[in-house]
């Protein structure tokens, strides 16, 4: 992929989660990765997303050595480096702070898989990773913050889950480009909504059978999909 236009997607993405009102000030960041250079574009920290200019949008590399930009990358580079390092599918990563997604990871509860729309993106409930400890959030807290989403994700594929809740911090999803992360946590912050919702009204919900599950995810993503593809 050119680089220019992986910083152009970059700065798309930035600029869709402001406009879905994901993102606050400065409370979110969007990422690129073009794997076959090893390149990860990102927000540049502390630049007003309305002000992004692609010149602007830093390159580094998947050790976070910066290679293009006068700017130094968002704070959060390290987590979204460990989800390129230990995802190799994945081809963006948005991380917000919006608001109902935000306060499940605050609660750290998992969004539970209630109603198809959500079985049309995440294949069960949106998990929540584990909180850090002292140790690990003293010393390398962002790496370490994308450490505990992996570990969340052990044994399970990435492409099913596409994204989680980090506890008492809020979600990070990705995705097979900038453009698809931005949307998964679009999809997310709703599916967060309607799931406070269905809690208030019955907190005894029970969860949606296996079996409609698997009809809603895997016919858009399984092996045999036939819809909306
Ligand atoms: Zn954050």
């Amino acid at each position: 992929m050119k680089l220019k236009q992986l910083r152009e997607e970059v700065i798309e993405a930035n600029l869709e989660i402001v406009r879905r009102r994901l993102v606050l000030y400065t409370f979110g960041n969007a990422s690129g990765i073009a794997r076959d250079e090893g390149l990860v574009a990102i927000k540049p920290s502390g630049v007003p997303f309305a002000d992004l200019r692609p010149e602007q949008i830093v390159l580094t590399d998947l050790d976070g050595k910066v290679v293009d930009s006068s700017l130094r990358p968002s704070s959060d580079l390290d987590t979204h480096l460990e989800l390129y390092r230990e995802f190799p599918g994945i081809g963006g990563v948005v991380h917000t702070h919006s608001t109902h997604a935000t306060a499940f990871a605050q609660a750290r509860r998992e969004i539970p898989c209630c109603g198809t729309t959500q079985a049309d993106y995440w294949y069960g409930p949106v998990p929540v990773t584990a909180p850090l400890t002292a140790e690990e959030i003293e010393e390398d807290y962002e790496r370490n913050t994308g450490r505990a989403i992996v570990r969340r994700l052990a044994g399970m594929n990435p492409d099913d889950l596409p994204g989680v809740l980090v506890a008492g911090h809020g979600p990070f999803t990705w995705g097979a480009s900038a453009a698809k992360a931005a949307f998964h946590a679009v999809v997310l912050e709703e599916l967060a909504t309607m799931a406070v919702l269905t809690l208030a009204l019955n907190p005894a919900v029970e969860p949606l059978l296996q079996a409609e599950i698997d009809k809603h995810f895997l016919r858009k993503h399984g092996p045999s999909a036939t819809y909306g593809q």
